[in-house]
């Protein structure tokens, strides 16, 4: 009996006790720009031991994770793992959008009240101002009374704002002009020391002096398509799409410290600041957790570039392997093993190049771009709404109505509406390419939760900015004009799978292949640190990561 008491007595103690210490000490935040889930079975015999493999043999897997929400684009897919909902919530509709009251392109991360810190003629009217919904990193800041740091890095604007919230501490981006890591107003007056140190090393130009050659012997590149293949691009320089690069010949005519985005050294600079970033904020040495997220961006030029078969792209991908095992080491180093929880997942995946799906027989095709279609629906229109331009913009597969056109009369302008999107309507789904067609109306009266395409363009949808009509493209099908390269943004599963792995401090080894929407990483973060869910959450916790926690 005594002995009972006592027991649980101590029980008491030491759950109360180990409730903070409970908790990591840091969390890791990995976002690979493009990744698809088969790259690391593709890959997988050519991975080394500590990168993408010590988390699948340490970590837990998810094998059937999706985006649930069209567009699957970098903004919105950074912005969905962070806040763990969907753009009908974070706001986050594109990368760039047409805003329907400014009557201009934005920006899903710009906002003019801010100023460059790093380099006053650099890239930085930058901030978090579109994000509608809190992020999980924000949650952290609320927690913990600002007593968290919080710090978001990528070569991509957007990879480093979205992900860190409203509250970081700071976020950092590359500045393709003078190959520097910069910021914004809206975190900081100056760059801290260790930014400053890091710049003045000038490691971007000295990875751009190097030879891009195949870290193996190309010839062990069976996982891949010939290296000399049509369906890659051609860049300035070259005569083939082929190994080695000259990447010090070839910045001078690819744009010099932007072309870091097009080489695999675009993410091994990206590690190195990662590491500086640990070092120099000396994140995990707080008493309550710290966030760090990291999105690597090089991934989604190349392949966009030379297309998911090339040897650049499963080059790109051995090469990330070894960034990876060494910010692991440096986290074990700094940090602890099994002190820190890291997860890794990707914003979207990304479809063949069409023309080799077309020349294989596959379905697949090349629809007309943008402009041609809004000069197609503004001719349309005429014939009802003569002298007016109707269609203001055509972005995103959705269709923007100048509705200050439609009449005046407020009992007739409804009905203007109405006849023009029925137009349209029909217009588009008559067309070759095209798979399925909603008006606003209709995505008005769909559900949320609702299942198939039509569900993911509600949770894609947001009546605040999305346009008028929007619509899908059949499988394999993208717009664009040339027959090389690819893209991605459809509710396609070719573009919906990335991998989900999360690895360390309360992570048991395992795998699932019960689906997850990728709104599900932020709530079970939340769980794994004990803190509230991001304000628009949509997702649950992934019960085979956090169990009975
Ligand atoms: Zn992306």
């Amino acid at each position: 009996m005594k002995k009972g008491i006592l027991s649980i007595g101590l029980v008491i103690i030491f759950s109360t006790a180990g409730f903070s210490q409970d908790r990591p000490k840091l969390v890791v935040g990995i976002v690979v720009d493009q990744m698809r889930q088969e790259y690391l079975y593709r890959f997988q015999s050519k991975f080394g031991e500590g990168g993408f493999k010590r988390l699948m043999n340490d970590g837990f897997m998810l094998t059937n994770a999706h985006y649930n929400y069209v567009p699957t684009y970098t903004g919105p897919g950074h912005a969905s793992v962070f806040t763990g909902t969907t753009p009908a919530y974070h706001g986050i509709i594109a990368n760039d959008w047409w805003d329907k009251t400014l009557k201009k392109k934005v920006n899903c991360v710009g906002d003019d009240t801010q100023r460059p810190i790093g380099n006053a003629e650099g890239h930085g009217s930058v901030s978090p101002a579109r994000l509608l919904a809190t992020t999980v990193t924000d949650e952290l800041k609320l927690f913990s009374q600002k007593k968290s740091k919080v710090i978001g890095i990528s070569l991509k604007d957007r990879g480093a704002v979205l992900p860190s919230g409203h509250m970081a501490n700071a976020a950092y981006w590359y500045d393709s002009k003078t190959g520097k890591f910069i910021s914004s107003t809206y975190y900081l007056q100056a760059l801290p020391a260790w930014v400053d140190n890091f710049n003045t090393q000038k490691l971007s130009d000295e990875l751009l002096n190097k030879e891009w050659k195949t870290l193996l012997p190309i010839e062990q590149y069976t996982e891949s398509s010939n290296d000399d293949s049509p369906y890659e691009w051609v860049m300035k320089g070259k005569e083939k799409p082929t190994f080695p690069y000259d990447v010090k010949k070839l910045r001078q005519e690819n744009g010099n410290f932007n072309f870091i985005f097009n080489t695999p050294m675009g993410n091994d600079l990206l590690e190195a600041f990662a590491e500086a970033a640990v070092k120099g904020e000396e994140l995990g040495k707080n008493t309550y957790p710290d966030f760090l997220t990291v999105s690597f961006s090089a991934t989604d030029y190349i392949a966009h570039a030379m297309g998911p078969n090339s040897v650049e792209v499963e080059d790109t991908y051995l090469r990330l392997d070894r960034n990876i095992a060494d910010l692991l080491k440096k986290l074990d180093s700094e940090v602890g093993n099994g002190n820190y929880l890291l997860f890794l997942t990707a914003d979207h995946a990304v479809v063949e190049v069409p023309q080799l799906l077309k020349d294989n027989r596959m379905p697949s095709g090349y629809f007309v771009d943008d402009n041609a279609i809004k000069n197609e629906l503004n001719n349309l229109l005429n014939t009802h709404f003569p002298g007016k331009t109707l269609v203001e913009s055509v972005s995103n597969d959705q269709v923007f109505f100048n509705t200050t056109l439609f009449s005046s009369d407020t009992r007739t302008s409804g009905i203007d509406y109405m006849i023009a999107t029925e137009l349209i309507v029909n217009y588009l789904q008559a067309k070759d390419g095209v798979a399925q067609v909603f008006s606003k109306n209709t995505i008005k009266l769909g559900d949320y939760a609702e299942a198939g395409i039509k569900g993911a363009i509600i949770r894609g949808y947001n009546f605040k900015r999305s346009g008028d009509v929007t619509f899908v493209l059949e499988p394999g099908w993208i717009s664009s004009d040339k027959k090389y390269g690819t893209t991605h943004g459809s509710p396609y599963s070719y573009d919906t799978h990335i991998p989900v792995l999360f690895f360390g401090k309360g992570i048991r080894h395992g795998s699932s292949a019960q689906y997850h929407p990728i709104v599900d990483i932020a709530p079970t973060v939340s769980v794994l640190l004990s803190i509230k869910f991001p304000s628009a959450c949509a997702g649950q916790p992934i019960l085979e990561i956090v169990g009975g926690k």
